[in-house]
């Protein structure tokens, strides 16, 4: 309590580093929107714009720092640096990122910045997009007596001579396992050809599926040896990735979001009737206030 002193800093503020999910608003989780709403500055990624609610207080500072698949046009240095010194202004920094923020997105370097500068930081997790994304694909992460264990990775450890070495022959003997690659378009041909290579077989279900969770969705279902060519015959592009394993063969029948009759149709709304807006969105729609 009491007056602050002159020329005392301003207490100190605080990072959360937030799972945006993998792009349909509604799977940013409760806690991740309370941070936004409680905000006084943003630091976002390109992959985490479609979770930033429409009601963000106006006195918000935003800051878009571009990331996008591979891709840096703010240098990950800068980023953090940015992190720190809207903390060090006592700010409640949000740093809102595609997904969850330790999955693939870096997070883990930003949290090792902020722990080392004597930051205050959260980690809010969110939805990551390799479990999502598949799901509105129609294929489960997992499922009892088919796939047991879950393997994420980065596609392009494919194609990395330096560092830890993905175990290929391993991955290619695990019939019982979801393979998930992020960053999955370019490197796919790569890690088809390490699997094939130890011994996957080539008839093991695959698919593709591009900006999973939205009405621009898109999947091929394919096979290990086939996807390549699906995917370059139908023109799948980043955000996109990859499933390999005994699951992807639930990809028809379980393809619930392609049903919903207003899947696909991305709708702008000038009504914040919550009503309204939840019964667009039950029904499949994309809807933007
Ligand atoms: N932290 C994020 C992943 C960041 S890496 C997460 O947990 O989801 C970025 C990669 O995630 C993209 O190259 C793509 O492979 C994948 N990705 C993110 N959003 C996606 C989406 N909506 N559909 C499909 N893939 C997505």
């Amino acid at each position: 309590g009491g007056e602050p002193c002159r020329g005392v800093a301003p207490p100190l503020g605080r990072v959360s580093l937030v799972g945006a999910g993998p792009g349909c608003p509604g799977l940013l989780t409760v806690r991740g929107r309370q941070r936004l709403a409680e905000a006084d500055a943003v630091v976002f990624d390109r992959l985490a714009a479609a979770a930033l609610p429409c009601d963000l207080p106006a006195a918000v500072e935003l800051h878009p720092v571009g990331k996008v698949a591979g891709t840096h046009p703010m240098p990950q240095e800068e980023i953090n640096a940015l992190l720190v010194r809207l903390a060090r202004e006592g700010k409640r920094v949000v740093r809102l990122k595609g997904g969850d923020p330790y999955v693939f997105g870096r997070g883990g370097e930003e949290a090792e910045v902020l722990a080392a500068e004597g930051v205050p930081y959260e980690v809010v997790s969110g939805v990551t997009a390799g479990v999502a994304a598949l799901a509105w694909a129609g294929i489960p992460a997992t499922h009892r007596r088919e796939a047991v264990r879950l393997t994420v990775l980065p596609a392009h450890e494919a194609v990395k001579s330096d560092g830890p070495q993905v175990r290929w022959d391993l991955l290619a003997r695990d019939e019982h396992a979801t393979l998930v690659g992020y960053m999955g378009v370019t490197a796919l041909p790569a890690v088809v050809e390490r699997l094939l290579e130890a011994g996957m077989a080539p008839e093991t279900p695959a698919a593709m599926v591009e900006q999973g969770t939205t009405a621009r969705q898109r999947r091929v279902v394919s096979t290990l040896a086939g996807l390549q060519e699906a995917v370059v015959a139908a023109g799948l592009g980043p955000p996109a990735l990859f499933a390999i394993g005994p699951t992807v063969r639930h990809a028809e029948r379980l393809d619930w979001y392609a049903a919903l009759p207003l899947a696909g149709e991305r709708l702008l709304l000038a009504s914040s009737s919550a009503r309204l807006v939840s019964t667009l969105e039950a029904a499949g729609a994309d809807v933007v206030l």
